[in-house]
């Protein structure tokens, strides 16, 4: 009843050449997978040229990060209805990279989440704790809170699809086993379930991020709560990307 949805995260990578040749690729993926949604996080400065290659497309664009207000003096960020007027259809709020790299903390991701979902914007909140977390035994928590405080300014999931990504699983190489991911995505229903309802949290995917890859993305994907990958360094290649779309659909 969740139809996986398949994002490739290309952070700040690509020329414009190569942004073109993938997203070409992607949009005949997208095309020839109808049972899974694919979608693309592109670098900013490529996502309007890259809509407009592909607008019969079924293939999703998305912004890899999006303002917290609706315009104003914030240099060197994008509003959400310039995303919109871009032709994304969503983006990711709380990349790990995001939190770490630029200090990202839970109240401003809140702030995103809340200002992109009214403006239309289809969002994929990104969670997940470190190493370190997970070595205390606190990855629950860590979750909980990240996503309880998203979340508190939203009445609805109807725009919200969550990422789990244990941190210490990204561009590592080392990925959660299936059974370690699907027991963080059957937490994150059930806390969904409460905050929401059962029917919303039933009908919410949650996708897997962190090192997905052709040689584990079916074992990942046969788990009952994961409903897609948000995928880093394999999607940056077409035929490893292909793969992992195939294990969605198989
Ligand atoms: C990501 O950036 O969201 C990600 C999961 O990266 P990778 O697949 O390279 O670990």
């Amino acid at each position: 009843m969740r139809t996986p949805l398949i994002v490739g995260n290309w952070k700040m990578n690509t020329t414009r050449g190569d942004a073109h040749a993938l997203a070409t690729a992607c949009a005949e993926l997208a095309a020839s997978h109808r049972s899974v949604e694919v979608g693309i996080a592109p670098p900013a400065i490529w996502l309007e040229s890259l809509v407009a290659a592909h607008t019969a497309s079924p293939l999703r664009v998305f912004g890899q990060n999006v303002g917290e207000v609706e315009s104003g003096a914030r240099t060197g960020e994008i509003a959400p209805t310039m995303l919109r007027e871009a032709g994304a259809s969503g983006t990711l709020i709380g990349h790990s990279e995001r939190r770490t790299l630029q200090g990202e903390t839970d109240a401003l991701i809140a702030t995103k989440v809340e200002l992109a979902t009214s403006l239309g914007l289809h969002v994929i909140l990104c969670v997940g704790e470190t190493l370190d977390e997970r070595e205390a035994e606190q990855t629950f928590e860590v979750v909980e809170r990240q996503l309880t405080v998203a979340l508190a300014g939203v009445d609805s999931l109807d725009r919200i699809d969550i990422a789990y990504e244990p941190v210490w699983a990204i561009g590592t190489g080392r990925t959660a086993t299936p059974d370690q991911a699907q027991d963080v995505h059957a937490r994150i229903r059930a806390l969904l379930a409460d905050r929401f309802d059962a029917e919303a949290a039933a009908s919410t995917r949650i996708q897997y991020g962190g090192s997905v890859k052709p040689a584990n993305a079916a074992d990942l994907l046969a788990m009952p709560d994961i409903d897609g990958a948000l995928v880093g360094g394999a999607s940056l290649k077409a035929d490893s990307f292909a793969a992992i779309i195939e294990a969605a659909g198989a």
